[in-house]
């Protein structure tokens, strides 16, 4: 069996559930179930809500897009390789992180993750 299947197979379910969730917040967007409401006060909470939304799909989209790179890697047998300083990823890193590319000592000295 391939070293990272687990892995892989986590990543893959995760990958499911975030494109069903990003489905979700889509519709909710296009207002499908409820027409636009006239009433302004009612349209300026809908306003609101879409940004909530909006802010929400784009951390889903973010993460869809990591994991997606992490399945790459793992195709490419680059997973478990610090993409910084080459090392391998001790694999405890890994199931705690499935789509990170980075050993913990690389991604300490990168304040985004
Ligand atoms: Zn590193």
């Amino acid at each position: 069996m391939e070293k990272y299947e687990q892995i892989r197979r986590k990543l893959i379910k995760r990958k499911e559930n975030l494109e069903h969730r990003l489905n979700n917040i889509d519709k909710d967007i296009l207002h499908t179930n409820t027409p636009p409401d006239p009433d302004s006060e009612e349209q300026a909470l809908e306003r609101q809500n879409d940004e909530v939304l909006d802010t929400l799909g784009g951390l889903v989209r973010s993460e869809l897009e990591e994991i997606n790179m992490a399945l790459i890697r793992i195709e490419q047998k680059e997973y478990g390789t610090c993409s910084v300083c080459r090392k391998t990823i001790p694999i405890e890193r890994l199931k705690a992180v499935p789509h990170t590319d980075r050993c913990v000592v690389c991604a300490d000295l990168d304040v985004e993750e």
